[in-house]
């Protein structure tokens, strides 16, 4: 294991600790139920801010064979399907000037973006390391280059397809412990008028709206403008244009070129993220005082429910909910099951807490009263999928920004 002393962005030591998480397993590792006598490694989750880029970010880094067989799928989700077909038109329409240039996505998963891309006529290549999950890609029809993305891996992808007209990234930028290195990887392979696009949760909703579930050992940062565009400055690329995104609780898609003009929302985000408080310790202290308020006060709730004899679970068995299960100590005395439409967790036990993860259908057969929302960002979703649940009396229980039951 790896700890960072200085910020991942722009280098800088200004490291606040603000949230104690304290030792999580790894928050993708569901165990099967036949692993449950061996040991499950735990690292610390303290969560610190940098407060001269308003970079939140978890020090402690996983062993990186932690990510070969990855469980996450964003396929599995409708939101996520719209979301990146509008993505790909962008794409065609601002970015790529001419046939045949390239799009490149790193951490391209099961293919979900470049199948839009290509969807709308792009030329495309993936990058990702998850040997499980890069099959799925190329029987999807997608070129994939199956290593990690480093100075070194872009120098060869390089020699073999040519520059990149874009290189994007959607929420894998957040997994990135080298980021310097990351970023030369991204030099060396973007073509001189080629644009780099990340898309990531960001700081300002996260603090404001009590995200703090954001965070696990896969999800080590968390960017705000101010820190895309420090990191940006080291080498060659400014932050050109930013769009605001509903997805994930509240993410942005930012756009870094050599040059060019410089859209005014840009300004307007860094403003934004000063009148925030994002540079102050005060805000952070405020944030962490609120999700150990939360915690107070959802506990006492499903108490309360138990005590009452209503049968509770859980929806969705996302990595953030993890966090959230762990931090608040939530097992399977309170939740009976976590039900996620994603078959490879299926059959497994959530990490740390052990909460058997079963598929949706057993929601109608085991008839909760109530679903704790963990996949909270695909909230509405979930709520208007299980409308029958909610039909035979059932209600839902939303832990963030703050408790509420959505009868
Ligand atoms: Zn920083």
């Amino acid at each position: 294991m790896n700890t960072m002393t200085q910020c991942r962005a722009c280098t800088s030591r200004n490291l606040l600790m603000y949230l104690p998480l304290g030792y999580h397993p790894a928050a993708n590792a569901f165990p099967r139920p036949d692993q449950l006598g061996e040991t499950e490694p735990r690292w610390s989750l303290d969560t610190h801010v940098c407060l001269d880029c308003a970079l939140i970010q978890v020090p402690d880094v996983l062993p990186p064979d932690f990510f070969v067989d990855y469980l996450y799928i964003p396929s599995a989700s409708d939101t996520m399907h719209a979301h990146f077909a509008g993505t790909a038109q962008r794409f065609r329409e601002r970015l790529v000037t001419a046939p045949g240039q390239l799009v490149v996505d790193i951490g391209c998963n099961d293919g979900l973006l470049l199948s839009a891309c290509q969807r709308e006529g792009l030329t495309t290549l993936g990058v990702d390391p998850a040997a499980n999950i890069v099959e799925r890609a190329r029987a999807n029809g997608i070129e994939v280059f199956n290593e990690y993305f480093t100075a070194e891996s872009a120098q060869r992808i390089l020699a073999q397809y040519g520059p990149a007209q874009v290189i994007v990234t959607t929420n894998t930028f957040n997994h990135i412990d080298n980021l310097h290195g990351f970023m030369e990887g991204v030099v060396t392979l973007l073509a001189p008028d080629g644009t780099f696009v990340i898309e990531v949760p960001q700081a300002l909703t996260c603090i404001e709206q009590n995200e703090f579930d954001t965070v696990y050992h896969e999800h080590l940062s968390v960017f705000s403008v101010s820190s895309v565009a420090a990191l940006g400055r080291f080498f060659g690329l400014q932050v050109v244009d930013v769009d605001e995104l509903p997805i994930h609780g509240g993410s942005m898609r930012v756009y870094l070129r050599r040059g060019g003009p410089v859209a005014p929302v840009v300004a307007e985000w860094l403003e934004r993220e000063r009148q925030a408080g994002l540079f102050e310790a005060a805000t952070y202290a405020a944030h962490a005082f609120r999700v150990d308020a939360i915690r107070d006060e959802l506990m006492a709730l499903l108490r309360d429910l138990k005590r009452q004899g209503k049968r509770l679970a859980g929806y969705g068995a996302p990595a953030k909910g993890n966090t959230l299960l762990n931090y608040y100590n939530i097992g399977p005395d309170i939740l009976d099951f976590l039900a996620d439409r994603n078959s490879l967790k299926q059959g497994r036990l959530s990490p740390g807490m052990h909460i058997p993860v079963v598929s949706p259908d057993e929601i109608a057969a085991r008839a909760p009263d109530y679903l704790l929302i963990l996949a909270w960002n695909f909230g509405e979703e979930i709520m208007a999928q299980q409308e029958s649940f909610r039909a035979g009396g059932g209600k839902f229980i939303l832990p963030i920004p703050k408790p509420q039951i959505i009868a």
